[in-house]
C-alpha cells in the first residue's frame, strides 16, 4: 500500500483579525497555505494548515500585524499516522468477518460494494443507479429508496462532493442503511417511503475520494485537467449555476475554490443537475459537508434572505434541536452567507433557485479539534446524529407539500 504524501505540517486555529480585512489574511507567501476554514468576516477565526518550512515567516507575519492564534494540531503527521493505523487494524478484522465496517473509514471499492449489498440484501425497496461518471471515467452510484408508485415526490441527499470530507461519505453509506432496515420498523419513515422516494449519492467526487486514499488526504477538489494549467481540479461546490464566478469562488485553477472554466463545467456536477432535472420532482436537496457543525440555507452567492427564509430558517432550528438530542453535539443554522462567508457557484443555492424549496447543507462534526482528521470512533456517532436532522426536514417535507 502507498504510504501517505509525508505533511510535517502545523495546523493554526483562529488567526482572529483585528485590523485586517479577510484578503489581507491570504497571507502574501510564496508557498501555498490550505485554508481549512476560509477567511470570513473579521469576527470570525480561520483555521489555516502551514507546511513546516514556512512556520516561522507566518508565525512572524501574524505577530507583526498582532494577530492572535493559538495552534490546533502541532504536527499533523501523527494525526494521519493514526487514522492510517486505525483503517488498518479495522481492515484486518473485516477481512476475517467478510464484512463491511461502518465505524471506519474505507475505500471506494468497498463502498461500492456495500452498495450492491444493501441494494440485493434489502431488494423490496433499494436499488442502485449510475446517473454518470467521473472525470476519471467511474461510476456515479445513487441508492434508490421506493416503495413503489411513479416518479414520486423525492427527497435528493448527497455527500462527498469535497472529497477530503471523510466522515460526509461514511455516514453516508451509513444513513443508507440505517433508511433501508428502518423502513416497515420506524413509524416516521415507514410512512415518508410510503409517500415519497429518497436518492441518496454517497459519493460525489469519487475521482477526488480515491486520490485522497492514495496520495494527498488534503485534497478537496475534483480531478480534472485545466487547461493551460499545471494544476488539476475544480470545486465542485463553487461550479455550479448560481451566481457562478462571483464573490467567494476563485478564477485561479491553483486554489482550492477554484471555480471552474464555466458552471457545469465537472462531469460530476453535471450529472447531478441532469438527473435532478430528468426527475422534476425533487422536494429537497440535502448535502452533506464537513467540517464546523453548521446547517446552512441559502443564499451563499448573495447576502438576501431567501423568500422562504422564515420556514428554512425555522426548520433548520428544529433539524438542530434533533441532532443536539442525541449527544449534546450544537450546530449553529443560518443562511451560507450570514453563517460563513459569500461563496458563489454552490449546490444548494442552485437547487433553491432552480424551485426546491428545502435546500439545505450540513457541515458534520467537529469545529476544529481534528477538522477533516476525524477520528473513527467518532463516525457512527456523527452519522447517528446527523440521521435525527435530516429526519426531521424529512418529516417536514412529507407533511409540506408545495
Ligand atoms: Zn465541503
Amino acid at each position: 500500500m502507498k504510504q501517505w504524501v509525508l505533511y510535517y505540517l502545523i495546523l493554526f486555529r483562529r488567526a482572529v483579525c483585528r485590523t485586517l480585512s479577510p484578503n489581507q489574511i491570504l497571507f502574501p507567501f510564496s508557498f501555498q497555505l490550505d485554508f481549512w476554514i476560509n477567511p470570513s468576516t473579521p469576527a470570525l477565526p480561520v483555521d489555516v494548515r502551514i507546511p513546516a518550512n514556512g512556520v516561522q515567516a507566518v508565525k512572524a507575519f501574524l505577530e507583526s500585524h498582532g494577530i492572535e492564534y493559538s495552534i490546533l494540531i502541532e504536527d499533523l503527521q501523527v494525526v494521519l499516522d493514526k487514522e492510517k493505523q486505525d483503517m488498518a487494524c479495522s481492515q484486518q478484522r473485516d477481512r476475517s468477518s467478510n464484512s463491511f465496517n461502518y465505524g471506519t473509514y474505507n475505500t471506494l471499492d468497498s463502498i461500492y460494494a456495500e452498495l450492491d449489498h444493501l441494494a440485493s440484501e434489502f431488494s423490496n425497496i433499494v436499488s442502485k443507479l449510475k446517473i454518470g461518471e467521473s472525470y476519471e471515467k467511474r461510476p456515479l452510484y445513487v441508492l434508490k429508496f421506493s416503495t413503489g408508485g411513479r416518479n414520486r415526490p423525492a427527497i435528493w441527499i448527497d455527500a462527498g462532493i469535497h472529497s477530503r470530507e471523510w466522515v460526509t461519505q461514511a455516514s453516508a453509506v451509513w444513513i443508507a442503511k440505517k433508511i433501508a432496515s428502518d423502513y416497515g420498523k420506524d413509524p416516521s419513515i415507514t410512512s415518508l417511503l410510503n409517500k415519497m422516494d429518497i436518492f441518496l449519492l454517497a459519493v460525489s467526487n469519487p475521482d477526488g475520494y480515491v486520490f485522497t486514499h492514495t496520495t494527498n488526504r488534503m485534497w478537496r477538489k475534483t480531478r480534472s485537467k485545466n487547461q493551460g494549467s499545471q494544476c488539476v481540479g475544480v470545486d465542485p461546490n463553487r461550479n455550479w449555476d448560481a451566481g457562478f464566478g462571483g464573490p467567494g469562488a476563485s478564477s485561479n485553477p491553483c486554489s482550492d475554490s477554484y471555480r471552474g472554466p464555466r458552471a457545469n463545467s465537472e462531469v460530476e456536477v453535471k450529472s447531478v443537475v441532469n438527473f435532478i432535472k430528468n426527475h422534476g420532482n425533487i422536494r429537497a436537496f440535502l448535502t452533506l459537508h464537513s467540517y464546523s457543525q453548521l446547517l446552512m440555507y441559502p443564499y451563499g452567492y448573495k447576502c438576501t434572505k431567501p423568500a422562504d427564509y422564515a420556514e428554512l430558517d425555522a426548520l433548520g432550528k428544529a433539524a438542530a434541536n434533533s441532532i443536539r438530542s442525541l449527544y449534546g453535539t450544537t450546530f449553529t443554522v443560518g443562511s451560507i452567507c450570514t453563517t460563513i462567508y459569500q461563496a458563489s457557484g454552490g449546490s444548494i443555492d442552485w437547487s433553491y433557485d432552480y424551485g426546491i424549496k428545502y435546500s439545505f447543507a450540513f457541515e458534520l462534526r467537529d469545529t476544529g479539534r481534528y477538522g477533516f482528521l476525524l477520528p473513527v470512533n467518532q463516525i457512527i456517532p456523527t452519522a447517528e446524529e446527523t440521521w435525527l436532522g435530516l429526519k426531521t426536514i424529512m418529516e417536514h417535507v412529507r407533511d409540506n407539500s408545495y
